[in-house]
């Protein structure tokens, strides 16, 4: 698919011409991740952060909401449960905290490779070399970066540098790749500013890439932000909606294009349908979720955006909704760690 083909999908209003690219989309899973959905147990382990990112509700610039890191006991605590709830994986996910260090994070992995039969996924943000190459020493197996929009004029308005050092995520995706990580980015869906033309490459550079896993999801505007603030210049045609069928049609765009991509149906589009946007998700193209083990003590305060899906779960009722909502599609719970399974892609009709 080129870049003008994506971008006529991305505009296409008429309900019926889209049911085919569902369709599409959902025979490209079938074929090429199957049918399992893989759960990834999420733990936000920090909301601490010294970025001031225009879209985030935990940007160091918000002086409103109380800070925490979780301990090394809390941590594993969590970590217990993903075992005993049958997720294959753990991500631990924080703000960009330079208190959590390296030699800390290193002593965790080592015990969850040691202690589970896990793997470990990692999104700690725009860290050293010496500490991915320490991490992935350690164990761990995946790490998750987002480049947010491949516009770079847009990216460096919404994610300004930390002090004189440029912010560079596609050089760290290189070298994780080099280190020997599986692979993850994406973006967010309808930043303002953010055009039909960024959103197709933004697709294109997902198969650039050759990511293993890719998470998309609507931005949601939090009000305390510089961006939730500025969101009315949305109604500009170039402009891309942030919507849920927005979200849908980059995710099957995503499947058709990166077939054998691990993609998540995230919280951000369950948080735009709560009744059943995650199930959409995952019948249009999406083969992950991750149920939240945050304590609900932590969840409130990593809101990175308002009214945020299961901000006041537990990890147990998470646990017992999250497979219920997977069997009730048709489709099976994952077992294993679900990592991604390369195949020969080359064959598939939509590179
Ligand atoms: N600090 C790490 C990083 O920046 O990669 C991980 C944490 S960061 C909060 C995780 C992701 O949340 C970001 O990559 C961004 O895409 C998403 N996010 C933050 N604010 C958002 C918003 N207002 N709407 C939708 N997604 C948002």
């Amino acid at each position: 698919m080129n870049e003008k083909q994506i971008i006529d999908w991305l505009r296409e209003e008429d309900e019926r011409k889209l049911s085919v690219l569902w369709r599409e989309a959902n025979d490209a899973r079938i074929v090429h991740v199957g049918e399992q959905v893989h759960l990834r147990g999420l733990i936000e382990i920090s909301n601490i952060c010294v970025r001031r990112c225009g879209y985030c509700g935990i940007s160091a610039d918000d002086r409103q909401i109380d800070r925490y890191r979780m301990t090394e006991e809390e941590i594993m605590d969590c970590v217990q449960k993903s075992v005993d709830f049958g997720y294959g994986t753990v991500v631990m996910q924080a703000g960009e905290d330079y208190g959590i260090t390296r030699e800390w994070v290193t002593k965790i992995v080592r015990r969850i490779k040691a202690e589970t039969p896990l793997a470990v996924t990692l999104s700690l943000g725009e860290r050293p070399d010496e500490d991915l190459i320490a991490w992935r020493e350690a164990g761990a197996n995946r790490y998750l970066i987002r480049f947010e929009t491949s516009n770079r004029d847009l990216y460096d308005r919404i994610h300004p540098p930390l002090g004189d050092k440029p912010s560079d995520r596609f050089a760290i995706l290189t070298n994780l790749k080099k280190l020997g990580y599986e692979v993850g980015s994406g973006i967010m869906i309808g930043i303002p500013g953010q055009t039909y033309a960024d959103l197709a490459r933004d697709i294109l550079t997902f198969r650039k890439l050759d990511l293993d896993m890719i998470g998309v999801g609507p931005f949601i505007p939090h009000p305390e932000t510089t961006l939730g603030k500025e969101l009315p210049c949305a109604q500009a045609v170039e402009q891309v909606p942030n919507t849920e069928k927005m979200t849908y049609k980059v995710i099957a765009l995503t499947r058709l294009v990166c077939p054998e991509a691990n993609i998540p149906s995230t919280t951000a589009l369950a948080t735009l349908n709560k009744t059943d946007g995650r199930e959409y998700g995952l019948m249009r193209g999406a083969n992950i979720v991750m149920p939240n083990l945050t304590p609900p003590q932590y969840r409130v305060m990593y809101e990175i955006y308002p009214n945020k899906a299961c901000i006041n779960e537990t990890s147990e009722a998470c646990a017992s909704c999250l497979p219920l909502r997977i069997l009730n599609i048709g489709r099976t719970v994952g077992s294993g760690q679900g990592g991604r399974i390369k195949r020969d892609v080359e064959k598939s009709e939509y590179r």
